[in-house]
């Protein structure tokens, strides 16, 4: 028997209609470094979201699935692109700008995209590439920067106000299929080559609505909520997308992402909640203990990435942020599981430890253990596996080029379609994940696994580091040994007879875990969305520039 009810399409359309009417007062405040930051309400972003959609029709000629590139900071203009782009039907490619330029412009080329609205102070980026793109026909310039790098290049350079202004405010919008495709995000190749993920409109509109309920981020619109994770960082977690259903204001950072500027926006707009990778809260820490401030309505703090360091979580605490831990990946849209303690362990000592977890499963998240030799494992919390998910919102694919089957490695997807995390953990009866490792950052040391996570977190917790990352390395007895990379808080003198006994009698670890091989540098090298890049400690161990 079929329903009754109406098939109305789940689109990025209606999110935009419906956060540009019933929501149109809610804001998008950029920050701008200098002077009043730029406020914008959502009518008057969804408007000129509508008059981008015509100058990108009429001016530019973009149709069907054409792919139009956002290379941009966290700002209005790019609120209005991820909402524009989708709705008539063509597809947003954001570009992670902190990709080296090489891999850069193999992405732009493998998406063709035919026109890329940039940030004035991209330009610098972008413009030494554009000789090397076979497809881009547009380049479309918003915001301060000189232009200058773009003159006599073989596109055509557009002003971003320049193209809107006088274009009609409505837009017969297209009845769109809601599993067309909406929106195209690279992941950023931590564990190998970029790999297009391809989100539908369904998917970005169930996903929304997941972000928004009470166990997620439960935000309405009388939240303001900093957005620091990157726009082009799977779509800065949805919450663009999640604004806009249900009103919450949105404090954008632009290009200022450092410790300083942050607790200023924090001090001067008082956002209500804030999401980031570990790596920049650490970075506000540090800022918020040299130079206090008032932060005491920044309540609600969403961290996510990698794991959250325990010092970190009890630090903020202590500063009044809760912060709640959440895991998802690029593949995940991101949003997999959110860390909101069960009703019965609040108040109790067993909250913490709940809160460390990566979190619940939501109902569109199916999730299982795969062990070692292909079996399903239980979830009593003690077996650890392979994570295998599936949902809605979860990749079943990547992306290949136009007109061509999508890619299924095996490594990635299983045969029955459920996308293998390659993050190994334990869950526990009642649906909370606890990632130990990354598959291939986990240490194989004489037949048994070391968790380079667990070893990060009790450095961590010592009061004399500041960050610290472990690798495994070759060992002639034992396949491979970790080795502990150590940055020291500025003055800190901790020695590693310091900093092993007190893994062993603070942070508990094991013995037989415990490095043997250190090194103190001065910084961690991170990836392009901001996380430990282990890839580059290992590149550099293996050719001697860590010893
Ligand atoms: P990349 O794979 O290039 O780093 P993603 O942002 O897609 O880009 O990364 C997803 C991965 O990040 C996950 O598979 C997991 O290993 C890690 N991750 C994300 N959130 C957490 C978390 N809360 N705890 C531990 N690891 C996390």
């Amino acid at each position: 028997m079929l329903s009754t009810m109406q098939d109305v399409p789940l689109t990025v359309t209606r999110i935009l209609v419906h956060g540009a009417l019933v929501h149109g007062r809610s804001r998008i405040t950029t920050w701008t470094g200098e002077g009043e930051p730029q406020r914008r309400t959502f009518a008057e972003a969804g408007s000129r979201a509508v008059q981008l959609a015509n100058a990108l029709r009429d001016d530019l000629g973009v149709r069907g699935d054409d792919r139009v590139a956002t290379l941009m900071w966290n700002n209005a203009e790019h609120v209005e692109a991820y909402f524009a782009i989708p709705s008539m039907g063509a597809v947003l490619h954001t570009l992670n700008l902190r990709l080296p330029a090489e891999q850069l412009a193999w992405i732009i080329n493998h998406a063709a995209d035919r026109v890329i609205i940039v940030n004035g102070s991209l330009i610098p980026l972008l413009a030494p590439l554009l000789r090397h793109l076979k497809t881009v026909e547009h380049v479309v310039v918003s915001g301060p920067g000189d232009r200058t790098p773009l003159d006599g290049s073989p596109v055509q350079v557009h002003e971003y106000e320049d193209l809107i202004v006088g274009k009609p405010t409505t837009y017969a919008w297209p009845e769109l299929d809601e599993r067309q495709a909406a929106a195209l995000c690279y992941t950023s190749g931590t564990t190998g080559d970029p790999k297009g993920v391809v989100y539908s409109h369904r998917s970005i509109y169930l996903h929304s609505m997941q972000v928004n309920m009470a166990q997620s981020m439960g935000l309405t619109d009388q939240d303001t909520s900093l957005v620091v994770v990157p726009q082009f960082h799977v779509n800065a977690w949805g919450l663009p997308h999640a604004a806009f259903m249900t009103g919450v204001n949105m404090l954008m950072p632009d290009r200022h992402l450092q410790p300083a500027p942050l607790a200023e926006m924090i001090e001067g707009e008082r956002p209500t909640h804030a999401a980031a990778v570990p790596t920049i809260w650490q970075g506000l820490l540090g800022e918020l203990i040299a130079r206090p401030r008032d932060v005491s309505f920044l309540t609600h703090v969403t961290i996510g990435g990698s794991a959250c360091p325990p010092s970190l979580m009890e630090a903020f605490d202590k500063l009044g942020m809760r912060v709640c831990h959440a895991w998802g990946m690029t593949e995940t849209s991101p949003l997999g599981t959110v860390a909101r303690p069960p009703a019965h362990v609040v108040g109790t000592e067993e909250e913490f430890a709940y809160r460390l977890t990566q979190g619940r499963f939501p109902a569109g998240v199916e999730a299982r253990l795969i062990g070692p030799g292909g079996e399903r494992l239980p979830w009593d919390g003690a077996s650890a596996g392979e994570l295998e998910v599936r949902g809605p919102w979860i990749a079943g694919a990547y992306y290949n080029g136009p007109d061509v089957e999508p890619l299924r490695p095996a490594d990635k997807f299983s045969e029955d379609g459920w996308l293998k995390t390659g993050d190994v953990g334990t869950i526990g009866p009642d649906g909370f994940l606890t990632l130990t490792d990354r598959a291939k950052d986990v240490i194989k040391s004489g037949g048994e696994w070391i968790s380079s996570v667990e070893l990060e977190n009790g450095l961590m917790s010592h009061p004399d580091v500041a960050e610290a990352a472990v690798v495994a390395v070759p060992d002639d007895k034992w396949g491979e040994r970790p080795l502990a990379i150590v940055v020291l808080k500025d003055g800190a003198a901790a020695d590693f007879a310091t900093l092993r006994s007190f893994l062993l009698d603070e942070a508990k670890i094991a013995k037989w875990q415990l490095p043997e091989r250190w090194t103190v540098i001065d910084v961690v090298p991170k990836t392009s969305v901001g996380k430990f890049d282990k890839k580059v400690l290992r590149r550099q161990y293996a050719t001697g520039e860590l010893n």
